[in-house]
């Protein structure tokens, strides 16, 4: 039984002999074969020398390299592709999916009918108000919206058998939102809960633009509600205006009303416009996904691989 494990690193140097060292003693507890798979997503300091040093000291350690920044996204992409385990997991570098919580989830993934353990943060303990509060909104509207429920505080920190792997790489779409896809492709999952951590060196490659497009593409590729809400209320906005309009005409032509107060006339008028830029806007997203959907780009770009 060969476990592969999949890390995306990103500018990671200080992380990842943290990481490798805390990781090698659950290998040793575990007692199972490892076969390391550090996905650098093009960082920019000394992240890849030092995998190519860990590459040559062990032969279980395998590397990849982007030409470019891609995202984690593109990242465990690439590691699925490359691992050959029966068993596959995703880790962060940054200690914050501890690794310890393997040795917990190879015990449940032993257990008939458990294809997929996955970790769940407790809490989100040291993370800023803001954040939690956005990410609590984001999954509620997401399971509000969707068909494929996201459960809040799950990570892509996970075990999956080949299987359930091999029906991920099935899903080549480029645009990719990992925890829908998990849940998507079906199989059963069981958790494992664990406290947050905080991260061990360096600082979040999250910024909040990142973090909006995240929610965003989550929602824009699990989701038709956006667009049948823009196509209902855009119907209705219609059907009102012709009412109006009914209303208008027959006003002027039996009653002679003087057109009076443009107050209303302008709150009318902005209230439109504000309402046709916010259906382009949902409209635009969508039509942004298919077209880079249809291009066909690569996910990644592999500059050296070992
Ligand atoms: N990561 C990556 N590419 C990126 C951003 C992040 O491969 O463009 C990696 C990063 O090195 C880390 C993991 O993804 O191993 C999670 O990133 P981070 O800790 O910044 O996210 P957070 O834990 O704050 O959500
Ligand atoms: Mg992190």
């Amino acid at each position: 039984m060969i476990l592969s494990l999949i890390i995306p690193c990103y500018n990671e140097e200080k992380s990842i002999p943290l990481f490798f060292e805390r990781t090698e003693r659950v290998r040793l507890q575990l007692k199972v074969d490892f076969e390391y798979w550090f996905i650098d997503d093009g960082s920019q300091d000394q992240t890849l020398s030092y995998l190519k040093r860990l590459n040559k000291q062990h032969e279980y350690v395998h590397y990849l390299s982007f030409s470019r920044n891609f995202g984690k996204e593109a990242a465990m992409f690439a590691g699925l592709q490359v691992s050959t385990g029966d068993f596959v997991t995703i880790l962060d570098a940054d200690l914050q999916d501890p690794p310890e919580v393997l040795i917990e989830m190879v015990e449940k993934i032993g257990l008939e009918n458990v294809d997929c353990v996955a970790a769940r943060r407790m809490n989100r303990v040291g993370e800023a108000y803001l954040t939690s509060l956005g990410s609590k909104a984001f999954y509620f509207l997401m399971n509000k919206m969707s068909r494929t429920p996201v459960v809040d505080g799950v990570r892509d920190f996970r075990l999956m058998r080949r299987q359930m792997v091999d029906s991920i790489l099935s899903l080549t779409e480029s645009s990719r939102f990992s925890k829908g896809l998990f849940t998507w492709v079906g199989f059963s999952t069981e958790y494992v809960s664990y406290p947050n951590e905080q991260r061990v060196s360096g600082s979040t490659k999250w910024k909040f633009g990142n973090k909006i497009r995240y929610a965003m593409d989550g929602l824009i590729n699990f989701s038709e509600i956006p667009l049948n809400f823009v196509t209902y209320s855009g119907l209705l906005m219609v059907l009102m205006t012709i009412l109006a309009i009914i209303v208008l005409v027959i006003r002027q032509l039996f009653f002679h009303h003087s057109v009076s107060g443009w107050t209303s006339m302008v709150v009318i008028l902005l209230f439109c416009f504000g309402f046709t830029w916010l259906t382009l806007g949902v409209i635009g997203k969508y039509i942004s996904t298919v077209f880079l959907e249809v291009k066909k780009r690569p996910i990644y770009i592999i500059k050296e691989k070992k």
